[in-house]
């Protein structure tokens, strides 16, 4: 926390992946101030999900807390597939509609799910805003996503060589639609590969989205805080 705060962290919102990630996460939001939290089921946690209402419960209650801003991360994951689709789906949706129930956006992950994904938004539709983390579509599925009003996450693969898809994709969305994120502890940026991700490192994300954007390190963390106050709804 320390060493963020000294590359000009000004808060960090900590998601969770299961009941236990999501009280904790929760707790450590509360004891600090620069820290708020989202609580949800990750797709390769839903196994146990069932019909969820138990889960569900729990959510809600720990969303009470004014520091929890978000559902997530929730989503479909056919990558890794610990869950077949139709129980990951009915999670998702389940949370989707907690989150609107709750009136706070969500916190997706999508990995090798994308017309499943964007499928589900489409259906279930986040009232309360919604942001792609670790956005990996194309650039008609990153179109179709700011039309329908979410916001799209980018980490650390901004800045691997092999990534120029992405960075097209990044240089051409609205500057009004993109979060910066680490996905700590994973998805490290070129500059520290090999290192253990951690919110410090958002800096060369940031930096990587100035250079291919023409703009100055300054306009782009004003511009994504600023997306990022608008979508959780920080003072
Ligand atoms: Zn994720």
């Amino acid at each position: 926390m320390q060493r963020a705060r000294e590359a000009g962290v000004g808060r960090i919102l900590v998601p969770a992946t299961d009941l236990e990630t999501s009280r904790r996460a929760a707790r450590l939001a509360e004891r600090h101030a620069d820290i708020y939290a989202a609580v949800g089921v990750h797709p390769n946690s839903t196994g146990g999900f069932g019909a969820g209402s138990q889960e569900l419960g729990e959510l809600r209650e720990l969303a009470r807390s004014p520091k929890v801003v978000g559902i997530g991360e929730i989503g479909i994951d056919l990558y890794w597939k610990t869950a077949p689709l139709a129980e990951q789906k009915a999670a998702f949706r389940a949370q989707i509609e907690l989150a609107n129930e709750l009136g706070k956006p969500v916190i997706v992950h999508d990995r090798d799910a994308h017309a499943e994904v964007l499928e589900t938004l489409r259906e279930a539709r986040p009232r309360s805003g919604a942001v792609l983390h670790s956005f990996s579509g194309d650039r008609a599925m990153a179109e179709a996503a700011v039309g329908l009003g979410f916001y799209l996450g980018v980490d650390g693969p901004l800045t691997y060589k092999k990534n120029d898809a992405l960075r097209e994709i990044f240089a051409a969305v609205p500057l009004d639609r993109i979060l910066i994120e680490t996905d700590a502890p994973y998805l490290t940026p070129q500059a520290r590969r090999g290192q253990r991700n951690e919110p410090a490192y958002v800096r060369y994300v940031a930096e990587k989205l100035a250079e291919i954007r023409g703009l100055t390190l300054d306009e782009v963390a004003q511009a994504t805080t600023a997306n990022a106050a608008r979508l959780f709804r920080w003072e």
